[in-house]
């Protein structure tokens, strides 16, 4: 089967298969093979590699990682793209496709049969509706993937690699950032895309750190502060924090941690860096509970 990644082809094989593109799955399909060609780079996909591949539709990137890689497992939730991905990827004997939701598979499990890799890494163009959940869940599953590249909705890129003081820092670039390293590789216009998106994407790369770059006694905690901080973005900690649903802390006990830190009891989230929010929830831990 010739790439399908352009236009004519993208166009010749939805018009074959009578297949109407689904809003409900987020079904953006690319055509630019050089957009492709900038994902692999990025994502610096070798021999030795395990892929996983979230949603891929009719295979256009899919037929790129097959080239590129050892294995792929592409995991897509629509079964009516089943017969086709038969079709546009039968001349490939080094993929799996699985028809299930990305969110529902036991991806540790399929992970712990796999062997003589060199390492896993994820590769998608995602379907921006989960984009958060997807990245989170997979990023706090810690199975062991060395890296993640995806398209996203270049404002979720943005808000992924920005830190304190910017309108788009909130408590996804601090989840991304607490186990990755995020770097944009390339913005792509939405005339990559048959049906084009409404707003430009961007695609992400993040390497996961062998060791989480703060210090923290309680990962949970600190999630549920970050969390409780931005929930109402425009309180000051003192009084988005103290007696917040989930955390056993009052004003005064927020107050006194804060005074620790050396910061005023009017700070914002927003303001703090991951190091600090990391402090602050270990100073409550030592002291109050
Ligand atoms: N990879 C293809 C490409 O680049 O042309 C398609 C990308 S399209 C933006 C997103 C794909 O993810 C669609 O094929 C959609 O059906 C699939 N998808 C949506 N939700 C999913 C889920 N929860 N699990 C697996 N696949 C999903």
């Amino acid at each position: 089967m010739a790439a399908l990644a352009n236009p004519q082809n993208t166009l010749a094989v939805l018009q074959k298969y009578k297949f109407n593109t689904q809003k409900k799955y987020g079904q953006n399909f690319l055509i630019d093979p050089h957009v492709i060609d900038k994902i692999i780079a990025a994502a610096e996909i070798d021999r030795e590699d395990f892929i996983i591949e979230i949603g891929p539709g009719i295979g256009s990137l899919t037929q790129y990682l097959c080239e590129h890689a050892k294995e792929v497992l592409a995991v897509e939730i629509d079964k009516n793209l089943i017969p086709i991905l038969e079709d546009t990827l039968q001349g490939y004997s080094n993929v799996t496709v699985l028809n299930e939701d990305i969110l529902k598979v036991d991806l540790s499990r399929i992970l712990q049969e796999k062997r003589g890799f060199r390492s896993v890494k994820v590769v998608a163009n995602l379907p921006y509706y989960i984009t958060s959940p997807v990245i989170m869940s997979l990023l706090e599953s810690k199975i062991p993937v060395e890296s993640f590249t995806f398209m996203v909705q270049k404002e979720v890129a943005d808000r992924m690699r920005v830190g304190p003081g910017t309108k788009d820092y909130g408590a996804l670039s601090l989840a991304v950032q607490y186990y990755a390293k995020p770097e944009i590789a390339v913005s792509v216009p939405p005339n990559c895309f048959i049906p084009r998106p409404k707003v430009g994407s961007a695609v992400i790369k993040l390497t996961r750190y062998a060791e989480a770059p703060v210090d923290v006694k309680n990962e949970k905690q600190m999630f549920r502060l970050i969390r409780a901080s931005f929930n109402q973005r425009r309180k000051t900690l003192t009084n988005g924090l103290g007696n917040a649903p989930g955390l056993p802390f009052d004003k005064e006990q927020i107050q006194e941690a804060l005074a620790e830190m050396e910061l005023p009891a009017t700070v914002r989230g927003e303001t703090l860096t991951l190091e600090q929010f990391a402090q602050l929830s270990n100073l409550l831990s030592e002291q109050f509970c």
